[in-house]
């Protein structure tokens, strides 16, 4: 079977057996929580120095956000307070496949967000003023520029925001080629394992109890993307997080019409490295009302009401299925997370549809080209849509980075990089503070300054 029609050259990624570890180290300096792209890039900045680090992966390597996303990797259209973080994630992307000496389908062929009205030109001259604080390459270009930058599309574009050092990765690639790395440079990774919770001993963390024992440390870092609210909660620490679900798919190798990520109100859509096209809708956003929606309501208002045009609210499944994990468990019985290895929602249908009809209209050299995989995954937010990141709760030497939003994958590496220094209390060249969790407690307005 060729790589182009093998539908689970993504699902690959959560898919096969899952075996689970012969034994598990008894201690380590550094445990992490969670195998998506912000534990493991942790994992191997630490191991790198020198440090004995542990991860925890209940399922995969990258089994959810991370190996599920749409592989961007660009600092166009951030909030500011991510930007630092994210031009050196870009860089350590850059340098990555060097690193490693593997694939993992980075290039830069830069990011173009359209305007299909006039005014939105205005929003992207707004953004080019912050992007020349940061020295970044972003301009706004016309419709004749942007005619040169994508072949045959139909829309009647004003023009559009367009950063060329901007880039993209193959997801499927990138986050288990760096835990590969990470174990290389020293690092233990055990999956199907589940951490189930913290032993403290005179306030400071004594230990994380795994699904396979204990692991004795002092320094824990969740990074368990969608699960950490609930993890934290089980802690007595609330965490305010939602999901909104995202439905993806990927199509045959076919013609080239584009160079760039190209975002639009009908379509989100990059090259991928085996010249086919990983594809999504430009403006669905898929909730699931759960009880959660309910407990962060409040402080989710903002974001909820910036997203109101491309919001599909459901009430269901998801709502009872919440409703019915517990929130509190014993560390000697199975977790909820045991139960739920992979966070795999089902593609929806109907967006799937719109997909397809949206490829097809959008980009006519492409009509007809087969789409060869579908999927979906659970992207987890914040309410300010930036990430939330350092020691939080009463038991000294537990963190948090999570949050992450629908812009977690291109600024990992640069997370990684940042907590690794957090966790070592070394030198630090990215400022922390604006991702504090308690911004969402002391009164600091809550102001979503990107898209989810
Ligand atoms: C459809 C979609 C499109 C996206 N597009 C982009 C994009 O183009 N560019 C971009 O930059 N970002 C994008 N994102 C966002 C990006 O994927 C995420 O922000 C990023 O992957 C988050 O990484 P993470 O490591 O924090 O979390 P995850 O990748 O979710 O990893 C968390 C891991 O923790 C594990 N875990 C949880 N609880 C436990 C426990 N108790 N014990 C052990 N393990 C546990 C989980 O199994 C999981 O594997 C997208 C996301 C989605 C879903």
């Amino acid at each position: 079977m060729t790589t182009e029609n093998n539908d689970k050259v993504v699902a690959g990624t959560w898919s096969g057996d899952l075996t689970p570890p012969d034994s598990i180290p008894s201690k380590a300096d550094v445990v992490i929580i969670g195998g998506g792209i912000v534990g493991v890039s942790t994992a191997w900045f630490l191991a790198r120095q020198g440090v004995d680090v542990v991860l925890c992966e209940k399922g995969y390597i990258a089994g959810e956000q991370s190996g599920r996303n749409w592989g961007w990797v660009r600092q166009q259209g951030r909030d500011p307070r991510e930007l630092p973080m994210m031009i050196e994630s870009i860089r350590i992307f850059s340098e990555l496949e060097a690193e490693i000496g593997e694939s993992v389908g980075f290039s830069r062929g830069g990011c173009l967000f359209t305007a299909n009205r006039e005014k939105d030109l205005q929003a992207f001259h707004e953004w080019v003023e912050i992007a020349k604080d940061f020295e970044l390459d972003t301009r706004v270009i016309d419709a004749t520029e942007l005619s040169t930058l994508v072949d045959g599309a139909t829309p009647n574009w004003y023009g559009a925001m367009y950063t060329a050092s901007d880039g993209r990765a193959e997801p499927h690639k990138t986050t288990p080629a760096i835990a590969r790395a990470a174990v290389r440079a020293g690092a233990t990774i055990v999956t199907s394992c589940a951490v189930r919770g913290i032993e403290s001993s005179a306030g400071r963390v004594s230990a994380v109890v795994t699904e396979h024992g204990p692991i004795s440390t002092s320094v824990v870092l969740c990074a368990a993307g969608a699960w950490t609210s609930m993890f934290c909660r089980s802690m007595g620490i609330s965490v305010p997080q939602l999901k909104v679900r995202g439905t993806v798919a990927r199509t045959a190798p076919a013609e080239k019409v584009l160079e760039s990520n190209i975002f639009d109100d009908r379509i989100g859509i990059r090259r991928r490295d085996d010249g086919g096209y990983t594809i999504a809708h430009g403006s669905v956003l898929d909730h699931g009302i759960t009880p959660a929606t309910f407990r962060y309501s409040f402080k989710f208002i903002p974001a909820l009401m910036q997203e109101i045009k491309v919001l599909r609210l459901r009430f269901g499944k998801d709502f009872f299925d919440e409703l019915g994990m517990p929130t509190k468990w014993a560390l000697d019985q199975a977790s909820p997370f045991e139960s739920n290895r992979v966070l795999n929602p089902e593609p929806s249908k109907r967006v799937l549809r719109g997909i397809r009809r949206n490829l097809y209209e959008v980009f006519p050299k492409l009509a007809g080209v087969d789409i060869v995989e579908a999927w979906a995954g659970m992207v987890e937010t914040s309410p300010d849509v930036v990430p939330m990141i350092g020691e939080v709760g009463d038991i000294a030497g537990f963190h948090i980075a999570t949050g992450f939003s629908g812009h977690g994958f291109g600024i990992g590496p640069g997370a990684g990089k940042a907590l690794a220094a957090m966790l070592t209390g070394g030198e630090n060249s990215i400022d922390l503070t604006p991702f504090r969790l308690s911004r969402f407690f002391d009164g600091t307005p809550i102001r979503p300054m990107s898209t989810i």
